[in-house]
């Protein structure tokens, strides 16, 4: 069973990395960001609501994202783990998720905290070149972490469960070194053998 949470700024490389994982550990990657993206493309309500918030940097109200948590969590290839990526984003979403994981008996295992200094996450979201990747906004996506998200460092300290992995390295060596708090089926059968 793997269940983890990855924080960390915009740019991080949280995307990159939860993948990575979510392959080795076969769990599905839930990033509310792709989610709110393919809305956005596909033009449904929920992208419609949401454009404006995402091209500018900020959080879209959370009444678009608890519904969404809930219902994807409850489906069938959540039954061996999941991997959050960009969700819990603010103290009432790490809330909602604590109550909801209560409601549906699981448990988050880890919560992993990407470092990268604030230079090399403006140089990297820069060279992505997505909608939001345009530097007023990156600005803007920067300071709404600090503000919103980053508290959740304080609060997952203190519930233990987070560990702080540094992400301004080579890619492989970032997923070497969060492979060691990650304790999948995978890992666990490659150390029976
Ligand atoms: P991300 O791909 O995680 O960087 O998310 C891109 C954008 O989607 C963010 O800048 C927000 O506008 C929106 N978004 C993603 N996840 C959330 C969330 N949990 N709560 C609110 N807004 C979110």
């Amino acid at each position: 069973m793997t269940r983890l949470i990855f924080l960390g700024p915009p740019g991080a490389g949280k995307g990159t990395q939860a993948k990575a994982l979510s392959g080795m550990c076969n769990v599905p990657h839930i990033s509310t960001g792709d989610i709110l993206r393919a809305a956005v493309k596909a033009e449904t309500e929920l992208g419609q609501k949401a454009e404006g918030y995402m091209s500018a940097g900020e959080l879209v109200p959370d009444d678009l994202i608890l519904d969404l948590i809930r219902e994807r969590l409850s489906e069938n290839d959540t039954a061996t783990g999941w991997l959050l990526d960009g969700f819990p984003r603010n103290v009432e979403q790490a809330e909602f998720l604590n109550k909801l994981l209560a409601e549906i008996n699981q448990t988050c295992d880890v919560v992993i905290n990407l470092e990268v200094p604030d230079d090399e996450l403006v140089t990297r979201m820069l060279s992505r070149g997505r909608a939001d990747d345009k530097e007023a906004v990156i600005r803007n996506r920067l300071e709404v972490y600090r503000e919103q998200t980053e508290p959740l460092i304080d609060l997952y300290k203190g519930s233990g469960q987070l560990r702080s992995v540094d992400g301004n390295q080579e890619m492989q060596r970032v997923t070497e070194a969060l492979q060691q708090f990650v304790q999948c089926e995978v890992n666990a059968k490659g150390v029976e053998a």
